[in-house]
């Protein structure tokens, strides 16, 4: 059966066909620029990658485009092969716990929710429409970036703000990079061969966050209300004192929307080393002894140690706690340097194992107290299996 998993942004779609129930992939591929000049789309099929212009006024035309290059490489014979679409859609906010069928109440209450998440929902759905128009035959599944977060107890996801917040205006945290910590979840279960365990799953990407698993479920997250909260991210803040901002304003003279910019845009791996928000770049500076990129990475670890601490503790025992994302996946003095700092825990790193990039690997040692690994996170898989199991039953 074969089912196309989508990730929808305001200028971009990408998107991946599988083969499922195997989850082969058969093509992949991204549109940028949509509704831009110069837009342009890459396809890989066949372990080859081809780049061509386009023009792609809106993600309708992308999507016609998509179908055409189906059809033209011999993917699908016709139109009525594709039996589902799974689109990623950042906020689900308390409404939706799992993946749904996408329906026009689910159309509302996506849109609805679009003032929880104003710059991802309103293109997420964009994807939504577009597919529904040029493949309504597809069962069309929302997978939630929040989703799997929702098991969190109040005592995770509620600030110490006035409870009406919370009532009124569903002020709490709601966590994203869900999909992701769940495959983690999913990959952990089968590798420990344990339904219910205690995990902490780190995905460290240009956006962080790590997540607290117990007996399987999210009990708590990093990232909060917003996907600026917790770690020290390529460019966003993390956490950081509310009272910064209207001091900032009134020293600065800047408005809240110029602070809120610095504090998503300019902050972090960026903000304190002032070269690069990329944590390749952070490295190299080190090699050549600049000060402010030691002194970046040192607060990216600290803050990533601080909150597996937290959750070490707040769990009572933890069965493996794993790395994923482009920095958790790849850099392997950020993993050595993390585990490091939780050496008081008994947390013993491998030198030898965690020598690696991209490839799952157990990166602890034998007498390490938790066993720690590197799982290339895929999140596109999680799409295309929740999508799978809708139509499946
Ligand atoms: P996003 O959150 O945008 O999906 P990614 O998960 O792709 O981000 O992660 C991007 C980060 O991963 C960047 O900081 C990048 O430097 C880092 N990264 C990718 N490859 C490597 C590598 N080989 N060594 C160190 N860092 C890497």
């Amino acid at each position: 059966m074969k089912i196309l998993s989508v990730n929808a942004g305001s200028s971009s779609l990408k998107f991946q066909m599988y083969e499922m129930p195997e989850e082969k992939v058969l093509i992949s591929g991204v549109f940028e620029r949509i509704g831009l000049d110069n837009s342009l789309y890459t396809i890989k099929i066949n372990g080859e990658k081809i780049k061509k212009e386009a023009n792609l006024s809106n993600h309708k035309d992308a999507v016609r485009i998509l179908i055409e290059e189906l059809l033209n490489n011999k993917v699908i014979k016709s139109l009525d092969e594709i039996k589902g679409v799974g689109h990623r859609v950042v906020h689900g906010g308390d409404r939706y716990a799992k993946s749904t069928i996408i329906d026009e109440d689910v159309i509302k209450t996506i849109d609805e929710l679009s003032s929880l998440a104003p710059l991802h929902n309103p293109a997420n759905l964009m994807g939504i429409l577009a597919f529904k128009e040029e493949v309504p035959d597809a069962t069309s599944v929302a997978v939630f970036d929040t989703a799997f977060h929702q098991t969190m107890p109040k005592e995770s996801y509620l600030y110490a703000v006035p409870y009406e917040w919370f009532t009124k205006y569903g002020v709490r945290r709601y966590g994203f990079h869900g999909i992701s910590h769940d495959y983690l979840t999913q990959t952990l279960k089968n590798v420990l061969k344990n339904d219910k365990p205690n995990l902490i799953t780190c995905h460290l990407g240009n956006g962080g966050s790590i997540t607290a698993v117990k007996e399987g479920l999210c009990f708590d997250t990093s990232l909060g209300f917003s996907p600026n909260a917790g770690l020290v991210m390529g460019t966003r803040c993390g956490d950081i004192d509310s009272a910064i901002i209207p001091y900032i304003m009134n020293k600065t003279d800047k408005s809240l929307e110029d602070v809120m910019n610095d504090l998503s845009k300019k902050s972090g791996y960026l903000g304190i080393s002032g070269i690069s928000s990329d944590s390749r770049d952070i490295e190299d500076g080190i090699k050549n002894n600049n000060e402010r990129c030691i002194l970046a990475q040192n607060l990216f670890v600290r803050r990533a140690i601080e909150y597996i601490a937290k959750y070490y503790v707040e769990l009572g025992h933890v069965d493996a706690i794993c790395f994923a994302g482009g920095i958790g996946e790849n850099s392997i003095s950020t993993r050595e340097e993390i585990l490091d700092g939780l050496k008081c825990l008994g947390i013993k790193v491998d030198e030898k194992a965690n020598d690696v990039r991209g490839e799952f690997t157990l990166i602890t040692k034998k007498d390490s107290s938790v066993p720690c690994y590197v799982i290339p996170t895929d999140e596109e898989v999680m799409i295309a299996r929740d999508t799978y199991h809708f139509i499946e039953g």
